[in-house]
């Protein structure tokens, strides 16, 4: 059997693992600690930093292919790799449009993308420059090393713009501005893209984000126009071939108030945008990413319900004092049908503990906003219950209403 290593010890390693473990496989991970989310379930382990080229060499020995679950591995150290015989995909040329905003949005607008309006930012002139044409608020990036809204702040007048850019420049980090889009909502388009170039398409989905991390995704995109969904599905196709991308790939994008679609971000890897397909597709995308990144032939990604609801379980500020087994017991009793996904991490205010998976049963559609919301309702009520210890509409688990 081959051996896929992935490089990272997170969620989305962990459940790329359960994938494998299906297909006769056991993923090797390189984690920084034995109690990180994959090192805590898989037997081959490595322990090591994602930018020590020596524990990469060390995680790579003998392996099928390497792979990610994030993009942070100097570029340098997997040139490095290959040139000693490692197989990486997604490959660093490619990978690099998911390390770097700047590069990203050069290449995109290169190719005809639509993406925002963007300048780099050199200096406090240049955000002077582009606020200039393009007003206030505008967005300013860390091209480099952000997640889940870190890196990204909104600049609203000449004084903040000064202090952002002055503060950023000297502590090293290099930044783009970009105008801030007038959205309706976040819509995500995962693709898969094999060594061969076979590619694969999930529906659009449509991504809640608070405090700028996701919380809820549906799928499909409620209400998305057949045509809107079908160009964003070959904006992402177009966009992983013409980037040599292999394994999944999530196109994160804005559908604008007028209607367009815009490109905001791209994951080379699992996302969660995609965490919903592990419930809601015939093939989720952690089977998906393995199956690609082996250049094996690629599953069926058509849904398994007329729509799936995932919600985040992001630790509560003040945790609950019953427990997480007793919250998962009550879960059960309550919503038979919900499917609970817990990473195996301590509860800290934010951290992204786990998801739950609602599918709507019966007949019913994504373009149907009263079965859109009951589906959702009960993920986001299971979801707040794991978080909370309580139940949004009141239940009562021992009189039972
Ligand atoms: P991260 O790498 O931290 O995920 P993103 O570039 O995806 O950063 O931005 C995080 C969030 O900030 C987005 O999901 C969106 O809600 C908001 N955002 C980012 N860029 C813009 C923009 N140009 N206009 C409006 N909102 C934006």
């Amino acid at each position: 059997m081959p051996t896929v290593v992935m490089v990272g010890g997170g969620q989305l390693a962990r459940m790329t693992h359960q994938a494998a473990i299906a297909l006769g496989q056991s993923l090797r991970v390189l984690a920084a600690s034995p109690d990180e989310s994959a090192a805590q379930v898989a037997r081959d382990v490595v322990l090591g930093r994602h930018d020590d080229l020596d524990a990469l060499r060390k995680a790579a020995s003998g392996s099928t292919v390497l792979t990610f679950d994030h993009e942070h591995v100097p570029p340098q150290h997997l040139e490095t790799l290959i040139s000693e015989g490692v197989n990486v995909q997604p490959p660093p040329a490619a990978l690099i449009h998911a390390q770097d905003k700047l590069i990203m949005r050069r290449r995109l607008e290169a190719i005809g993308a639509p993406v925002p309006p963007f300048a780099e930012v050199q200096s406090v002139a240049d955000a002077e420059k582009f606020a200039e044409t393009h007003g206030y608020p505008f967005v300013l990036k860390a091209t480099r090393g952000g997640y889940d809204g870190k890196g990204v702040w909104i600049v609203d007048n000449a004084a903040e713009l000064e202090k952002l850019v002055t503060e950023s420049l000297a502590a090293g980090t290099t930044l783009l501005a970009e105008e801030k889009v007038n959205m309706r909502r976040e819509l995500s388009a995962m693709v898969a893209r094999s060594p061969l170039g076979q590619g694969a398409t999930w529906p659009v989905v449509e991504t809640v984000q608070r405090n700028g991390v996701c919380a809820v995704v549906m799928a499909p995109a409620p209400a998305l126009a057949d045509s809107t969904a079908a160009q964003a599905q070959q904006l992402a196709l177009r966009i992983a071939e013409t980037l040599g991308v292999t394994g999944c790939l999530a196109v994160e994008l804005f559908e604008t108030e007028d209607g367009r679609i815009l490109v905001n971000e791209l994951a080379m890897r699992p996302h969660n945008s995609g965490h919903w397909t592990m419930d809601g597709a015939v093939t989720s995308q952690f089977e998906q990413h393995i199956r690609a990144t082996l250049d094996y032939p690629l599953g069926d990604t058509s849904p398994t319900a007329p729509v799936t609801v995932m919600a985040n379980i992001l630790g509560a500020d003040n945790p609950p004092t019953m427990s997480m087994d007793e919250r998962v017991h009550h879960l059960c009793a309550r919503m038979p049908e919900a499917k609970v996904h817990l990473y195996g991490k301590g509860e800290r205010p934010g951290r992204k503990l786990g998801h739950v998976n609602v599918r709507g049963t019966g007949t019913g559609s994504h373009h149907d906003a009263e079965y859109v919301h009951q589906v959702r309702e009960k993920a986001e009520m299971a979801a707040h219950w794991l978080i909370h210890a309580v139940w949004t509409d009141g239940w009562d688990p021992h009189s039972g209403h």
